[in-house]
């Protein structure tokens, strides 16, 4: 008799439906499991055994036959105890329920017969829906964290026997119900806020129209004048996910393992990799193709804190990304496309000493020492920053005659404001802010009247300006008009995003 459970795989952040094929026979005693499985799957056989036997269940004296179809798809990891065990019980007949084709069944075994929680269940099971399964078994343990997928029965269960029982219809289990709405209302208040940074008006408007339309930034300052502060702060200027969002951003930090404890991401990721990060830590891929930290940035932040100090090689990896907003990863079967639509803030001292130009202290580098420095960052990286603004620390004198600052919540208003002019304008595109805007679209969305093209002109020469630096002042400048809610950019929007593109003369 052949029996078959369903389960799935995920290649990238993409699913593919698994049969489970099982065949009993009463043949010389052997278990054999064919259908491309790694050593993890022949391990899984010893436990599969073990919890078995030690569930009470009687397997001896069998040829257990497994096959995982399509032969074609690499599986890997321990997520196929569980359907294997459900497949073989179901066929010696412990299992009466002729419905187990409803279900997926995903979940590791320990020896005692004990379902342990797996990495990637809540990316599982988006997948499992699209593929048209509505029913899910799977560690008890990973159930909130699945349930939030809508219109997915997901029954969360401890052990084999407790499964038999209730797919014996013997034992009630209730499908959970989705946390979603109490996990959103316990979702503690930010408590970073713009408020706290006294003065420097000038970085937190650059920081506002960077969080309005998307854009990357650089803040280049001495030690102590609090970019690492306010590069912090942006997450609480930055609008909510959306529900897609929030699931889009869950499961690559499901695939990724780091969403044990039913974890559900609803604010906008910020990711700090440290300097001495490897370039597949930062973007990706290895033994186990993780998704890399500009992954786990998608739709939220990467923070990169004294930029020139990072390898350049690994830098260079970044260009790609930026541009094409996900990225590419080869394995020996096959490449696995992650996305990467993040923001990119980052930030570095002047020179090696830290104060070129600042009213503090003198500078001691030499001029060579400087541009040794700057040139760490290549110009092609550097091409694609939209928006460079300069940090100085501010006088004593200023901060206390400040009284009260805005807050985050009041700067975020601003920004939504424009973000939903954007979403609207962008929304047969499928792209959601400014700086994602192709060449194409810009000549239909930026638009500019013969006095700005002349301020252009000019700062082009002036600046040396490339081609892509150009077209950045332009995306810059729409975000500076969307902000006033005006839908011709004017000379003053031109002026202030040139403004933003100015220390590439002084400093690099
Ligand atoms: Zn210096």
């Amino acid at each position: 008799m052949l029996t078959k459970i369903n389960s799935i795989v995920l290649i990238g952040i993409e699913g593919f439906k698994i049969e489970i094929e099982i065949d009993i026979s009463n043949n010389l005693p052997k278990w054999e499991i064919v259908g491309l499985p790694d050593t993890s799957i022949k391990e899984s056989r010893e436990r599969v055994k073990t919890a078995l036997k030690n569930s009470g269940y009687e397997i001896r004296g069998k040829k257990i036959l497994i096959n995982l179809a399509p032969a074609e798809i690499k599986k890997e990891g321990a997520i196929f105890d569980l359907p294997i065990a459900i497949g073989i019980l179901a066929n010696l007949e412990y299992i009466k329920n002729n419905k187990l084709d409803d279900y997926a069944f995903l979940g590791e075994l320990s020896l005692d017969g004990k379902i342990n929680p797996i990495a990637g269940a809540l990316a599982m099971c988006i997948e499992l829906k699209k593929i048209g399964i509505n029913k899910v078994v799977l560690p008890k343990d990973n159930a909130i964290e699945a349930s939030i997928v809508k219109d997915l029965e997901v029954y969360g269960v401890e052990n084999i026997k407790e499964t038999v029982e209730f797919l014996n219809n013997e034992k009630e289990i209730l499908k959970t119900e989705s946390k979603l709405d109490e996990i959103l209302k316990n979702e503690g208040k930010n408590n970073l806020d713009y408020s706290e940074v006294r003065g420097q008006e000038n970085v937190k408007r650059a920081l506002e129209i960077a969080a309005a339309g998307g854009h990357n930034l650089l803040m280049i300052g001495s030690p102590g004048s609090g970019k690492t502060m306010m590069a912090r702060r942006i997450t609480t200027i930055l609008p909510d996910m959306n529900f897609e969002e929030t699931l889009e951003v869950t499961k690559i930090h499901s695939i990724a393992g780091m969403t044990n404890k039913n974890k559900i991401i609803l604010k906008r990721p910020f990711r700090s990799p440290h300097h001495t990060i490897s370039k597949v830590a930062l973007v990706g891929g290895g033994k186990t193709a993780k998704p890399g930290e500009i992954s786990l940035s998608h739709r939220g932040v990467l923070f990169l804190d004294e930029l020139p100090e990072f390898n350049k090689n690994t830098l260079e990896v970044l260009r790609g990304p930026l541009e094409d907003r996900s990225v590419l990863i080869s394995r020996a079967n096959g490449n696995y496309e992650y996305p990467a639509n993040f923001m990119l803030i980052a930030s570095m001292n002047p020179c090696p000493c830290g104060y070129y130009g600042s009213n503090e202290k003198q500078c001691t580098c030499s001029s060579k020492d400087i541009e040794k420095y700057m040139h760490k960052i290549s110009g092609p990286l550097l091409d694609r920053i939209d928006i460079q603004v300069e940090v100085n620390c501010i006088e004593y004198k200023r901060i206390s005659t400040i009284n009260k600052e805005e807050t985050s919540e009041e700067i975020k208003r601003r920004v939504n404001k424009a973000r939903k002019i954007q979403e609207e304008r962008y929304k047969k595109y499928n792209i959601f802010s400014n700086s994602e805007l192709s060449p194409s679209l810009m000549e239909k969305y930026c638009q500019v009247d013969e006095e700005c093209k002349k301020l252009l002109e000019k700062a082009f020469t002036r600046l040396n300006l490339s081609t892509r630096a150009y077209n950045r002042i332009l995306k810059v400048g729409r975000t500076i008009a969307d902000l006033e809610g005006r839908e011709n950019i004017n000379k003053n929007d031109i002026a202030e995003a040139i403004q933003y593109r100015s220390l590439d003369k002084k400093y690099f």
